[in-house]
């Protein structure tokens, strides 16, 4: 891959999902560094009028509507997210897709020697082994933009020793400290309340859930190729300390600051240099006051270790998990289930999901769509 900076001119990028809450906060961080990045795709999911608006302010060389219909001017259905993901003048693309639908602009991407920033976990739990495999095969490279896995990666990239374990953290949530027998009718309202992130609706409840937590084990896994024996995960409720890593003499290194996806997204763009940005939040200890750390409520969120369950079966039934949680997690946000069966809908479609190898994206693909079919019937 040729280095365009040393090249002499601006890093071209793609963002894909652009009108969402990593979009947006994506176009921020490259407001602040014109001089560094030229945007050059935008691709939205379906709000076609927050693209007209991205489009006007940006005047980038491909604009799409992944879920919408475009015009003379703008590209319309999936195959523009491959359009921009594989743009000859993008060198990074930001795939901040939400859900199963990010998959095909990550492996595209890859393919083409694109760097990956990536937001869409979904890419990684489904498909771990294709997506490496298409980096590797293609020359592209991926570094995450979910703010632990950001946060791994800058402990790391200065040792030249691999870490021990992992420790991701998790806010815990809306519901961290509510008694069991309200979680069942807890509402959307209530779901969607995330005390310490603002993030899209369907993160945030996952985050509620904990099944964010089990995805992000399995991000891991694949990014820093490490057991799930090595991956730990303790509650942080204030969310500054993004992870921690564990090397072989004992020591820890741990990654702080206010939360802000911002961080996580220039350093996705910059890694594994770093950019100045009188923009981000300065970190201060005192206005942080007391760091506190608790075990998981396990029991109380089962979506958490349903889904570390599949991760380790590992084949198809990480795929089979991200797509039982997306139909379920849709579906309460439609108030067609209550909070408390989403991870029923989870465990009753991952046991009667036979794992098969996940050696191809027609393997994946035919896993997501029978668990969405049992998702349904669950459902009903
Ligand atoms: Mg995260």
């Amino acid at each position: 891959m040729i280095d365009p900076a040393a090249a002499g001119r601006r890093r071209g990028v793609a963002v894909l999902g652009s009108t969402g809450s990593i979009g947006v906060s994506a176009l921020r961080v490259l407001d602040r560094h014109r001089d560094e990045f030229d945007l050059v795709a935008l691709v939205a999911g379906s709000n076609r009028d927050a693209l007209d608006e991205q489009v006007a302010r940006w005047s980038p060389r491909f604009a799409g509507l992944a879920c919408g219909r475009g015009d003379a001017t703008i590209a319309s259905g999936p195959e523009s997210l491959i359009d921009a993901a594989t743009h000859p003048d993008v060198d990074i693309v930001v795939n901040a897709v939400v859900g199963a639908a990010g998959l095909d602009a990550t492996l595209a991407a890859l393919h083409a020697g694109k760097r990956v920033a990536l937001a869409n976990k979904e890419s990684l739990v489904m498909a771990g082994d294709l997506v490496a495999a298409a980096a590797q095969g293609g020359g592209g490279e991926l570094i995450p933009i979910d703010s632990e896995h950001s946060a791994v990666l800058q402990c790391l990239v200065t040792q030249g020793t691999p870490p021990t374990r992992l420790i991701l953290t998790a806010s815990g949530g809306p519901f961290r400290t509510w008694p069991d027998h309200r979680l069942d009718a807890a509402t959307v309202a209530e779901a969607l309340n995330h005390p310490t992130w603002s993030m899209g609706e369907k993160v945030t409840v996952d985050s509620a859930t904990l099944a964010n937590k089990a995805l992000e084990v399995i991000e891991a896994h694949f990014l820093f190729r490490l057991g799930y024996d090595a991956i730990d995960v303790v509650v942080h409720p204030q969310s500054l300390v993004h992870a921690l890593v564990e090397f072989p003499d004992g020591s820890v290194l741990a990654q702080m600051g206010f939360p802000s996806m911002e961080g996580p997204i220039l350093y996705a763009l910059t890694h594994p240099v770093r950019l100045p940005d009188s923009g981000m939040r300065r970190f201060d200890p005192v206005a942080a006051g007391s760091l506190t750390f608790e075990s998981m409520r396990r029991d109380s969120f089962p979506a958490f270790d349903l889904g570390v369950a599949a991760g380790r079966a590992g084949g198809t039934a990480p795929a089979a998990f991200n797509a039982a949680n997306e139909a379920a997690v849709t579906a309460f946000l439609q108030a067609r289930i209550p909070f408390g069966r989403i991870s029923a809908v989870i465990d009753q479609v991952l046991s009667r999901h036979r794992a098969t190898a996940a050696d191809s994206v027609a393997a994946v693909r035919a896993a997501d769509s029978e668990a969405r079919r049992f998702a349904v019937e669950a459902i009903a």
